[in-house]
């Protein structure tokens, strides 16, 4: 495999993209909406950031969603005044899904049109993940790097082959992303949390490591020790050694029009980059 690690190979991890180095030491923060919905929350998720420090974000503009009637995202209407606000605030990388190729077109002409110096992380989610000729299309390019969720029902093996596709087509930007696993056994959290592989994945191939706790644990409720559910899975990921934290806030998560109750709020935002600094130390 081109992306494949053997036990001796010394050889330096990852990219660098718009000033942002990517690698299997480095960790990196992807704060920001899941679905972007409109310029005012988008704004303030993006003082909010800048206010901490932070030059990446989430921001979902294509929503692939379960239910038909669900919000779909705005897609490319959406694009101009998002690139314009993270140019505003300083924001230098956005991960943000695709599901069709078109959308990557789509993304290329708005940073065109607005000139934001914002660079994109093109997200394919785990209902993507063999999705081959996606894959194939962002794997020949090279102008932006891909986040290539693990697919939630299919083994590592076949999501590392999947990332294998991206890279085998010349893009070997590549951060593979754990998000979950569905099981039939009725689990406290929306998915089970697959945080054990971020190692084994570190192992196996030379790709930075990303989590979502988010989607992992599906919801933000504070457990009996007063703590929230996405916090304290997130530490877990750190003290295994993820590269990078792709996570939902949203400034009203009540109205938030995709994954609302999984959104932490913006005021804590400083407490939860607070708690990965001391998870980082600890790994
Ligand atoms: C997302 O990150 O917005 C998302 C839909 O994630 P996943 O593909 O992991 O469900």
């Amino acid at each position: 495999r081109i992306l494949g690690r053997h036990h001796d190979d010394k050889r330096p991890t990852g990219f660098e993209y718009k000033g942002v180095r990517f690698g299997q030491d480095t960790l990196n923060v992807f704060a920001g909406l899941c679905a972007v919905d409109n310029p005012t929350h988008v704004e303030q998720m993006m003082k909010a950031l800048a206010d901490n420090g932070q030059v990446c974000t989430r921001m979902g503009a294509y929503k692939p969603r379960t239910n038909p009637y669900s919000f779909q995202g705005h897609g490319a209407s959406c694009l101009p005044w998002v690139f314009d606000l993270a140019g505003k605030y300083g924001i230098r990388v956005i991960a943000m899904e695709i599901t069709h190729d078109s959308h990557l077109d789509e993304i290329r002409h708005a940073l065109e049109q607005t000139g934001s110096p914002t660079g994109v992380m093109l997200q394919i989610g785990t209902r993507n993940t063999q999705n081959f000729e996606l894959l194939k299309i962002v794997g020949r390019q090279s102008e932006f790097p891909v986040l290539l969720k693990r697919g939630f029902g299919i083994t590592l093996e076949e999501s590392l082959n999947a990332a294998e596709y991206i890279a085998s087509e010349g893009n070997r930007n590549v951060i593979f992303g754990l998000r979950g696993m569905k099981t039939n056994m009725g689990d406290p959290h929306r998915n089970f949390v697959d945080f054990a592989h971020v190692p084994v994945v570190k192992r196996l191939t030379r790709m930075p490591v990303c989590i979502d706790p988010s989607h992992s644990v599906g919801s933000r409720d504070r457990g009996p020790d007063g703590l929230l559910d996405v916090q304290q899975v997130t530490a877990q990921g750190i003290i295994a050694g993820a590269n990078m934290v792709l996570v939902d806030f949203h400034p009203e998560p009540k109205k938030a029009l995709v994954d609302g109750p999984q959104a932490l709020l913006l005021r804590e935002l400083p407490y939860f980059l607070e708690d990965i600094a001391i998870a980082r130390d600890a790994y």
